[in-house]
């Protein structure tokens, strides 16, 4: 494993050029990271990030079988686990902020650049079908707050409670101390991030999440940002982030990763090189982890994280598993 230094180094040598497949493969990492080809390429392929994509492709899968639309896919597959109340990532029973309030983040984009988000929305089970009403049925891409509250209820969204005994008892646990430390490590972020191309050859994706756990009341992170968490092009592919929102979108990070595939990346590289402009750009990776994970107009995916243990679900017609993604650091 290659230390930060040596890393940092490394990067900055190679800059935004060309990285061999070979400089991108981790020693730990499980396969080696140049490119990742679905079997003879075919299509429909849907990835999503973390174990909770397992059970989200499977309803993804429902709609990309039988020839259907990416978009419906993306929306159909992460809001099983927007509505899962074990998942404390997302949606339902998701961790609340320091004053006990989950405030959900969500957005959704197409193959033609359409796209849509909420960011700050409380009392809503599915942001992301919010998401994807703001994008179309309004002239804006994305509401906040109390405004995408009433925006959702407005268009019949039924009003619920999401703090669940569960994630209520963790936070009164968390209050004890109180201290402000929202800090995501190697057990607390789900954030799911799913990315499709159907059969024919339209890319979508969606990313849904409760942000981190205790944070201030107000916050929002990346995942609703359209270019940080989530970014499609069809003429190129599709990118999404997870882990530290505010390191994600100082780099715009999905938008980077579609354009360093653009100038020629696969997905694996296009996303450690992400990884890599994140590291130079802190001094403190103390439980600093990201992940991005990417997925090309010819099938390719891959993803990368800062620190082990970041994996991601596949499903194609061949294959449905866990892939772990490769890393730069072991956790200390
Ligand atoms: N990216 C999310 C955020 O910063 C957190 C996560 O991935 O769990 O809100």
């Amino acid at each position: 494993m290659r230390n930060r230094r040596e890393f940092i180094k490394m990067s900055a040598l190679a800059g935004a050029a060309f990285v061999s497949p070979a400089a991108c493969k981790s020693e730990k990492s499980n396969y080696p990271a140049s490119n990742l080809v679905a079997q003879n390429n075919t299509k429909p392929i849907v990835v999503s990030t973390w174990k909770a994509g397992l059970s989200a492709n499977k309803a993804a899968w429902e709609i990309l079988a039988k020839n259907g639309h990416a978009l419906d896919a993306v929306e159909a597959g992460v809001r099983v686990t927007e509505s899962d109340p074990q998942n404390q990532s997302v949606g339902l029973g998701g961790l609340p902020d320091r004053e006990g309030k989950v405030t959900l983040d969500a957005c959704i984009m197409n193959h033609k650049n359409d796209c849509g988000a909420v960011a700050f929305l409380q009392d809503i089970e599915n942001p992301i079908s919010v998401a994807r009403k703001v994008m179309e049925k309004t002239p804006h891409v994305m509401l906040v707050g109390e405004g995408a509250r009433q925006f959702a209820l407005e268009n019949g969204f039924p009003k619920k409670e999401l703090l669940t005994d569960a994630a209520k008892k963790k936070w009164q646990e968390w209050l004890q101390e109180s201290r402000y430390q929202p800090v995501i490590n190697r057990e607390n972020h789900d954030t799911i991030g799913m990315l499709a191309i159907d059969q024919s050859g339209r890319l979508s994706g969606a990313c849904t999440t409760s942000g981190m756990a205790y944070k201030l009341h107000g916050r929002v992170g990346d995942s609703p940002i359209i270019g940080a968490g989530l970014f499609v092009d069809n003429e190129i592919g599709a990118a999404c982030a997870t882990g530290v929102g505010e390191a994600v979108i100082r780099i715009a990070g999905s938008a980077i990763v579609v354009e360093l595939m653009r100038n020629g990346l696969s997905p694996t590289e296009a996303c450690k090189e992400a990884v890599g402009r994140i590291m130079r750009k802190h001094d403190n990776l103390k439980n600093l982890q990201v992940g991005f994970l990417a997925l090309n107009k010819s099938g390719e995916y891959g993803g990368y994280s800062i620190y082990k243990g970041f994996d991601f679900a596949l499903k194609t017609n061949q294959e449905e598993k866990m892939i772990s993604a490769a890393y730069n650091l072991e956790w200390q």
